[in-house]
């Protein structure tokens, strides 16, 4: 089999310690004679994996017990649905803007709430995050605050997050949970689409703080609850089994490679390699504000949209795959996730500096 690097912005590459043992055990899942996918969501078996999944969560995000763990059916923007649907008790939400999937969220919100935007950096086409220390948001008259904390399209990252005080914060977190550590105490709800950091897509990560959970409106149907899917720990109906199990795997081996401390330090590490090049080359660009570049995901453009695609074309022929830019924005993107080993930004830098040589 070739080996390439996948820099997809999402569904994304997958540790492949992770697919080897998942492809060990395919047809016979730890001596059932059955696949994953065919167990039961109510056997023991499964039992074991939604419980050590949901540990690993807890455990690589440091949350305590007054905070739930929901492994819930599709992505990120189901929960742009429904946490309107679930929290919007005063039925006003507040926003900050940072770009196409804060949009998403908000127009969602703005079918079921009146919304207010608290800060947006759309003016510099969201090439930074917005300033919020001036926001006093003990004056908000708001049901939640959302936030995107990683803004995959554009390439922008929170560092640090507003402390709001008694307005419960919910943050978008699809594109960089357990890329670095966080304060969970800090948030109301943190959620994520499974495509990027997790697991396979068809899956959400939600994690909500009880005494929100214990406030939803029995009145909600219960396919939309978080209330009910709380009461019955994720299988209200059949979750995805399957992605659930996955998702557990690549948990445990982020706690094996030594926790988020190490891939902070990794995810880092990639990213600035990456940055530089990108920044001496004077041939490729990245025009994100230096301070809130993700390392994540990282933009770039030779500025011109057709070498731009002749570049992800001939990238994708030495195994450097999936380049090409967000539809709306265009250019080049590389999503350095988690799983994207060293080498995969090292081979990108090199081929940078080739494909400049050839073309500048
Ligand atoms: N939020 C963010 C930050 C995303 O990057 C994405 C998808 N790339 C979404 C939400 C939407 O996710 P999904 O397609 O899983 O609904």
């Amino acid at each position: 089999m070739n080996k390439v690097f996948n820099f997809c912005a999402g569904p994304a590459t997958l540790p492949a310690k992770v697919l080897e043992e998942a492809q060990a055990e395919f047809l016979d899942y730890n001596g059932s004679g059955m696949s994953v996918m065919e167990l039961s969501h109510r056997s023991k078996m499964f039992d074991e994996i939604l419980f050590d999944a949901k540990k690993s969560v807890y455990d690589l995000l440091g949350a305590t017990d007054d905070y739930e763990v929901l492994f819930l059916h599709g992505g990120a923007s189901i929960q742009f649905a429904m946490l309107p649907l679930n929290f919007c008790f005063k039925r006003k939400t507040a926003f900050i803007d940072t770009g196409i999937w804060s949009q998403k969220a908000l127009q969602e919100a703005s079918k079921l709430s009146q919304v207010i935007v608290l800060a947006s950096s759309k003016d510099c086409e969201y090439r930074q995050i917005p300033e919020f220390s001036s926001i006093d948001f003990s004056k908000v008259d708001a049901d939640y605050l959302h936030i995107t904390s990683n803004n995959t399209i554009y390439g922008t990252q929170y560092f640090s997050f507003p402390d709001t005080g008694t307005l419960p914060l919910i943050a978008d977190m699809s594109s960089d949970i357990f890329s670095k550590k966080i304060n969970v105490k800090q948030f109301g709800v943190i959620y994520a689409g499974a495509q990027k950091n997790i697991g396979p897509s068809g899956l959400s990560l939600c994690i909500i703080r009880k005494d929100l959970l214990e406030r939803i409106p029995f009145t909600i149907p219960n396919v939309w609850s978080y209330r009910q899917a709380s009461l019955n720990n994720s299988r209200y109906h059949t979750p995805n089994t399957w992605a659930i199990y996955l998702a557990g795997k690549v948990l445990r081996w982020i706690k094996n490679e030594g926790g988020l401390d190490v891939m902070a330090s990794r995810n880092q590490g990639k990213a600035e390699k990456l940055y530089a090049a990108i920044d001496a080359s004077g041939f490729y660009q990245n025009k994100v504000e230096k301070s809130s570049r993700s390392w994540m995901n990282i933009p770039f453009s030779t500025g011109d949209e057709q070498l731009d695609l002749r570049f992800a074309d001939e990238a994708e022929k030495q195994g450097l795959m999936q380049l090409v830019g967000h539809r709306s924005t265009k250019g080049l993107r590389a999503s350095l996730y988690n799983a994207m080993p060293a080498e995969g930004v090292d081979a990108l830098v090199d081929f940078l500096y080739f494909f400049e040589g050839k073309f500048s």
